[in-house]
């Protein structure tokens, strides 16, 4: 496939969630065109082999930013550098995102050690160490290329560090992050083209704790750290977005909660333009 720098998003990964079962889609990860930058937005498991499917050149990878360290959203961090390496990258990738990448990232080269210094000694790589520059996120907005991105710390317990971001280009795109229902993000997202929020279905919450075997912890964490569909509808009507998209969702696997029965649920109380997220949806704007 051929890639173009035209304005678009993909969604390469829409799973809430870690684990990956017959059916699933695979966990979160993005990759945004807009105003001829290329920007991965997460990186959770599959992300390498998504981006490559797309027609996307590893060695082009410069511009990632993690919303929090949950393994949905990180767990191939290390990997897709590694392999946009191993692929011939030489130039810089910036990563932006919590603070506790660093030691991530510090602890991924820890653990390759072995494979990076042989590579560098016996192909003449460029240092992996060198090209990787991470930075943590302010409350001040970035510029990337002309787009200017701003962050906002979003409500997702225990984690301390989780944020929304917004780009704002030619057009304005927004990503909720993983979030309990947060009003501030209606004002945040406020007349954005594309506003992509997660969703969760309350009712499946104990279908899903009796799945992975786990008890009253996991339903207590599902119930407080994300937002149940319903109130989504409320903050893309207070941020007036153009197009709302359905992402990170729970539940992912089960055929009874397909794409129409999403739909059927945001859409009633919801009138605007909405997409329930798959692996692979592109979205133009
Ligand atoms: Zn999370």
């Amino acid at each position: 496939m051929n890639e173009t720098l035209d304005n678009r998003l993909i969604l390469l990964g829409t799973k809430g969630g870690p684990a990956v079962r017959p059916n699933s889609s695979m966990p979160t990860s993005n990759l945004l065109f807009l105003d001829h930058e290329k920007i991965l937005i997460d990186a959770g498991l599959g992300v390498t082999k998504r981006l490559v499917d797309t027609g996307f050149d590893l060695r082009t990878l410069s511009t990632i930013f993690i919303t929090h360290l949950h393994s949905d959203h990180i767990l191939e961090l290390g990997p897709l550098i590694h392999t946009a390496w191993v692929s011939g990258l030489k130039s810089p990738i910036n990563v932006y995102g919590p603070s506790g990448l660093i030691h991530y990232w510090k602890n991924f080269l820890k653990s390759m050690a072995t494979d990076i210094k042989n590579r560098i000694s016996n192909e003449d790589r460029v240092p992996l160490e060198n090209i990787i520059n991470i930075h943590v996120l302010s409350n001040l907005p970035l510029l990337i290329g002309n787009i200017r991105v701003l962050s906002l710390k979003v409500p997702h317990p225990p984690m301390q560090d989780c944020y929304a971001f917004k780009f704002e280009g030619t057009k304005t795109i927004v990503f909720s992050g993983d979030t309990h229902f947060f009003p501030p993000l209606g004002e945040f997202a406020k007349n954005s083209d594309v506003l992509i929020h997660e969703a969760i279905l309350t009712d499946y919450i104990d279908t899903l704790v009796k799945k992975t075997g786990l008890g009253k912890k996991l339903k207590y964490h599902l119930l407080r750290a994300h937002t149940p569909v319903e109130q989504v509808k409320k903050i893309a009507a207070m941020a007036n977005c153009k197009t709302l998209v359905l992402n990170h969702l729970i539940p992912n696997d089960d055929p009874a909660y397909d794409q129409n029965f999403w739909l059927k649920k945001i859409s009633n109380g919801w009138a605007g333009k909405v997409l329930v997220g798959y692996d692979g949806l592109e979205i133009t704007f």
